[in-house]
């Protein structure tokens, strides 16, 4: 069977960004498929009256070493460089100072203890305190999973890789990503792959709009999708498929309040809004000084909005606002835009975090199979994983094996 192409590139999010740039400059015919109608996966900066919300990937973290940020510059985005506020408690609502030192205080205990936590499981690492059920929201922050089910190896690695700095996009970090897809590889939006067969001498996916046989593909399909059924895989990558069944995606989500009167909120101002409830929103009020309130669930938080729908979530959250601020911010503010990740087929939850004992899968899932699929995504970087700097680093790293494989097989 002759090739369409020499390589096809599943997914237009991070990953599949970051590869085909890679591509971009070589003598190879490339396709792109993206089951989406846009460009990003998980990076989506929308724009509702006005107002730039990124839906999903928002931050850049650890942003001195973050290839977002050279691409920014490129691009001619500008950045938010100040500190992050998320250890701020505005005015300290709700929250005495003396209560926060003690907060992060366990908070870093936890972490100090993750690394000889039993079983590898995170929630062994914990002390039951006055502190647990803050240290189990902002841990659900940052993986969007119960420590019961979380490997304490890969949380840890991956918070000591991170610096300190992390910075935002003005425009928006999904239309960032939007902007930096290269106009040499061509790509069919709204195209699903159902199928994935492995023909001599190449790789086989069907579509809608017919088959094509590729010599190779870079696959960067969250890990729900690939461990999940809604597409047909072949045996030969039963391996890889159970690894990404390690690496489940985790939940977060976000709610967008309209802000009508601004004068009970400071620009860029941060609060948590029960330090008590493992369940717990975290509130972005003003970023940019834009009139609305960026409310940030995960875990519990963001499960029980799947569960029990977005009008639910956003009337817990404005009983949480109104005890902080009191009654009278209920009229000052609008439900605007709710996020459903978890709910959306082609990506199935927000990140990716190990179950206990599993570290090891995300190596698993990044080894190619034989010369022909070849893995990138968030869930494969090693030290970045979750993020949308480790999915853009990891689309590279697989566009190289793969320029690498095919010049081997000329
Ligand atoms: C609420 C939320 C907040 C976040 N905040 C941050 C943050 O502040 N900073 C940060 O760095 N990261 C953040 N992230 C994580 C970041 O967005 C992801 O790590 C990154 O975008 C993942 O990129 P990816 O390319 O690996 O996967 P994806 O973005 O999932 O890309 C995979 C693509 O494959 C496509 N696809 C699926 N099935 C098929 C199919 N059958 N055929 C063809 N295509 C298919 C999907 O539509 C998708 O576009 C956040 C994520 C969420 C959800």
């Amino acid at each position: 069977m002759s090739a369409d192409f020499d390589l096809v590139i599943i997914g237009a999010g991070a990953a599949g960004g970051g590869a085909a740039r890679r591509l971009a400059g070589e003598k190879l015919s490339v396709l792109a498929l993206e089951a989406a109608p846009r460009v990003g996966g998980r990076m989506f900066t929308t724009r509702i009256g006005g107002l730039n919300l990124d839906f999903g990937a928002e931050w850049l973290h650890s942003a001195q070493r973050n290839p977002w940020t050279e691409l920014a510059g490129r691009l001619g985005f500008a950045l938010d460089r100040r500190r992050a506020n998320w250890w701020m408690q505005y005015k300290n609502l709700g929250f005495s100072v003396e209560d926060q030192e003690a907060a992060g205080a366990a908070y870093a205990a936890w972490s100090e203890a993750l690394a000889g936590a039993p079983e590898d499981c995170a929630a062994k690492a914990l002390s039951e305190t006055e502190w647990s059920a803050y240290i189990r929201a902002v841990a659900s922050y940052v993986s969007g999973a119960e420590l019961e089910n979380m490997s304490a190896r890969d949380y840890a690695a991956y918070d000591e890789a991170s610096t300190s700095d992390n910075w935002r996009v003005f425009e928006g970090f999904g239309a960032l990503a939007a902007a930096a897809w290269p106009e040499k590889i061509p790509l069919r939006l709204a195209t699903p792959i159902t199928s994935v067969t492995l023909p001599p001498g190449g790789v086989a996916l069907s579509t809608r709009a017919g088959k094509i046989f590729a010599r190779a593909v870079i696959c960067t399909v969250s890990t729900d999708v690939l461990a999940g059924e809604s597409i047909r895989w072949p045996r030969e990558l039963r391996p890889w498929r159970e690894a990404a069944a390690d690496l489940p995606l985790g939940r977060n989500e976000k709610l967008f309040f309209e802000i009508r009167d601004d004068r009970f909120f400071e620009p860029d101002t941060h609060l948590i809004g029960d330090p008590r409830d493992p369940a717990t929103a975290a509130f972005d009020i003003r970023p940019f000084g834009q009139p609305v309130i960026e409310c940030f669930l995960g875990g519990a938080g963001a499960l029980a909005m799947e569960r029990d729908g977005s009008a639910s979530a956003f009337s817990t959250a404005l009983d949480a606002l109104a005890r902080l601020f009191g009654a009278e911010v209920r009229r000052a503010l609008r439900p605007l835009a709710a996020t459903h990740w978890g709910r959306d087929p082609r990506i199935g939850g927000a990140y990716s975090y190990a179950l206990p004992g599993h570290a090891a899968a995300r190596h698993c899932l990044a080894r190619p199979f034989e010369d022909r699929v070849f893995f990138a995504g968030e869930a494969t970087d090693p030290q970045d994983f979750t993020a949308a700097h480790g999915a853009y680093a990891s689309g590279g790293r697989a566009a190289e094996e793969a320029i690498a494989a095919l010049a081997r097989r000329r």
